[in-house]
């Protein structure tokens, strides 16, 4: 059926027939990254300026394709997110990056929290709340030193049930951080319903402040929103010392970006915490 169409239906079929062979092979490759425990966790610091430190870190997955190079988790987070494999991922990423989260708090690091993004799919999962707090477990972590970066998407599947995992895990002790916060379409009443501790402004926000009015206006908007439902705010994507100033300037004094430090292996961010956040 592919070969007896127009010109036009032919070159159609051509270019999609590329992008599912395409889509099976990196589905498969990285079913394999999975099962062979090839996925690699970066950690990327939370800084508070209050107490000028490090604060935290958030997991990051990161996927190095031998004949490829490195896929992007935004070439890679959607394929998992359509097959389904990022149920297996994010459980994946969770039992690790506790467990290495572990090892810094056992080696002396003064870290509150471990930040770790949730896909969707995985509050359909069944035991999704006994899976993480028996991951915990296994790491020897508590429950308060763990926070969970949920999208608007999500929270906008406001359905009970979605609400009564989120409380459920709440009751726990766990946090609930909305991620790209403002690019979604939450309202302040939305919101108060969400047991969300934190909002996270999105660094499409941030990339924009001091060059653009607008975003000015739109950052300190958030700002007081969370203020508001008295809920924690933190700015992600700050690059310059400019865009921190004006953070802080307006009482946000949570931030985490490149200007501080790229995310990085474990590693790399034990000697980052070693030589401390001074800049
Ligand atoms: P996100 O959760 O919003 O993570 C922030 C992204 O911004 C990360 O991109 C991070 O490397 C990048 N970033 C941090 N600071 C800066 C900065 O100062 N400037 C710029 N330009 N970028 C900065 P990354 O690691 O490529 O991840 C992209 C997205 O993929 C994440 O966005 C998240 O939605 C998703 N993702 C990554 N790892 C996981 C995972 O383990 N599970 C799930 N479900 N999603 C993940
Ligand atoms: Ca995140
Ligand atoms: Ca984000
Ligand atoms: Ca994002």
């Amino acid at each position: 059926s592919k070969s007896n169409g127009t010109n036009g239906y032919e070159f159609y079929s051509e270019e999609l027939n590329q992008e599912i062979i395409e889509f099976a092979f990196l589905e498969q490759e990285l079913k394999k990254a999975i099962e062979n425990e090839t996925i690699q966790i970066f950690f990327q610091p939370k800084y508070n300026a209050k107490s000028e430190s490090f604060v935290g870190v958030e997991s990051l997955a990161r996927w190095t394709l031998e004949e490829r190079g490195v896929i992007s988790p935004s070439t890679f987070i959607p394929i998992a997110e359509k097959s389904g494999l990022i149920v297996q991922l994010d459980q994946y990423i969770l039992k690790k990056a506790c467990i290495q989260f572990k090892s810094l708090i056992e080696e002396g690091y003064d870290l509150k929290g471990l930040s770790v993004n949730f896909s969707q799919l995985l509050f359909y999962h069944d035991h999704i709340v006994d899976f993480v707090l028996e991951t915990l477990k296994a790491a020897e972590l508590s429950p308060v030193q763990l926070e969970i970066e949920i999208t608007e998407t999500i929270a906008m599947y406001n359905t009970a049930y979605t609400l009564n995992i989120l409380n459920e895990l709440k009751s726990h002790g766990i946090r609930i951080s909305l991620d790209d916060f403002g690019t979604g379409y939450s309202s302040i009443s939305y919101l108060k319903v969400l047991p969300i501790d934190c909002l996270k402004i999105d660094k499409s926000f941030i990339n924009d402040l001091i060059v653009d009015k607008q975003s000015d206006a739109l950052v300190i908007t958030l700002i007081s929103m969370a203020n508001i439902l008295e809920i924690d705010v933190i700015a992600e994507g700050v690059e310059t010392i400019e865009q921190a100033e004006f953070l802080f300037k307006h009482h946000c004094y949570d931030i985490q970006g490149y200007l501080y430090s790229r995310p990085l292996p474990l590693e790399e961010m034990r000697t980052l915490l070693q030589q401390g956040s001074s800049r």
